[in-house]
């Protein structure tokens, strides 16, 4: 038989988490839900106790049951990492890792086109003593000069929420290893089929699972990957101490969803393509941000270190159009719906109102930044819509 290693990612997908002679031969892993467990004597309940990880099953259903523990090391196989660590929802993922590795008097760098909750939660950080600095995106190997000594994390998301910047996470990453600072980031739009930042040296990667590896827009999952033993204990006692856990429910939908996530990612992949090139030969529209473009400022970077891209990304609208004529479009619009979250199998096309951070808006020309995740409906069903909504915009005027 061929060995593991030399597996491909979809094969990799497939056969990950299935212990079927385990469990009367059926195929997927089972749902486990619960929160006592039962031990069969006082010595195997102490034998449990001393294990301040709660790594070792049975314990407690907040410490994981064998549906989220398989899931983890699924999560953690694709990646290349030592173990993963499930919490309720993707923000809990990146808040919980930060608070990891941080205390009073410390510095942290964070990413300026972070998800905003991400920047959110870093600002409120200051109430603790903990000096957040933004740096700019595009920043690459210059991070260098802004590592002090109390520096403790460089937090990446690329590319970065609504303005879309790929970074240099090689380069990054490089430089904080040499200057031992944690190195996070959030991987949720490359998903871990299209990008494994711990084979390029990051400590901890994150994961929104409730966009493409849930997929069917039905629940909130996170997942933290960690790199070594020594990440991963830090941060599970923090997710502990925290009293982190996530739904026995959710982490089956995600092991599940790891079946097809590859299939589906290319789809979205093709069809987010064919609209990105519809909306590109629109006048109204000024840019459309999507690494894959050869004209992305991000595509060399991209096409570098990822292997694919998923099918969320910008349009910026000519500020021609009033607020007025674009809500009215919008409105227009019979098969994108307007609603927050990405990765499901479902179009939305929404408005973002405030597309992060300093640079990364500044450098664009000025409009109305509109975020489009692009779903599994037929293509040409899809034009026909925006064509119908975009002819209202023109009529408005
Ligand atoms: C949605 C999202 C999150 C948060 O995920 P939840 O599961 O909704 O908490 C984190 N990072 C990015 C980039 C996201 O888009």
């Amino acid at each position: 038989m061929k060995k593991k290693e030399t597996y491909g990612i979809d094969t990799t997908l497939i056969k990950t988490g299935i212990k079927s002679q385990e469990h009367h031969g059926f195929v997927n892993f089972p749902l486990y839900r619960g929160s006592t467990v039962l031990y069969n004597n006082v010595e195997e309940m102490e034998k449990s106790t001393n294990d301040p990880l709660r790594i070792n099953l049975p314990f407690y259903g907040r410490f994981g049951t064998p549906t989220s523990k398989n899931f983890e090391a699924s999560i953690s196989e694709i990646e290349g990492g030592y173990s993963a660590i499930c919490t309720n929802s993707g923000l809990s993922a990146i808040t919980t890792s930060i608070l990891s590795f941080i205390g009073n008097g410390d510095h942290i760098l964070i990413s300026d086109s972070v998800y905003m909750p991400t920047r959110n939660f870093c600002d409120s950080l200051s109430n603790f003593g903990i000096e957040v600095e933004y740096y700019d995106p595009c920043i690459g190997s210059e991070i260098e000069q802004k590592i002090r000594v109390n520096t403790k994390i460089v937090f990446m998301e690329s590319p970065g929420s609504s303005t879309f910047e790929v970074q240099d996470v090689p380069s990054i990453t490089h430089i904080c290893n040499q200057k031992k600072v944690v190195t996070i980031i959030d991987n949720t739009w490359a998903t871990p089929v299209y990008f494994n930042p711990i084979k390029v040296g990051v400590d901890v990667v994150i994961h929104s699972a409730t966009k493409y590896i849930m997929g069917h827009s039905d629940g909130l999952l996170g997942v933290i990957v960690c790199k070594d033993e020594l990440i991963y204990s830090r941060i599970r006692k923090w997710a502990i101490r925290l009293g982190q856990s996530a739904s026995d429910e959710n982490t089956y939908l995600a092991l599940r969803g790891l079946k097809t996530i590859s299939t589906r990612l290319q789809k979205h992949q093709n069809q987010a393509l064919i609209l990105a090139e519809w909306f590109q030969s629109r006048k109204e529209v000024i840019e459309v941000i999507y690494p894959p473009l050869k004209e992305d400022k991000g595509h060399s970077i991209w096409k570098r270190d990822f292997t694919g891209a998923s099918g969320l990304f910008s349009v910026l609208i000519s500020d021609e159009y009033s607020k007025k004529s674009i809500d009215q479009m919008l409105n227009s619009l019979k098969l994108f719906g307007l609603g927050h979250g990405w990765g499901g199998f479902e179009s939305l096309l929404v408005p973002i109102s405030h597309p992060s951070t300093y640079r990364s808006f500044g450098q664009f020309n000025k409009g109305t930044f509109l975020r489009i995740n692009v779903g599994l409906e037929d293509t040409e069903d899809l034009i026909a819509d925006l064509e119908q909504a975009f002819s209202k915009l023109n009529n408005i005027k």
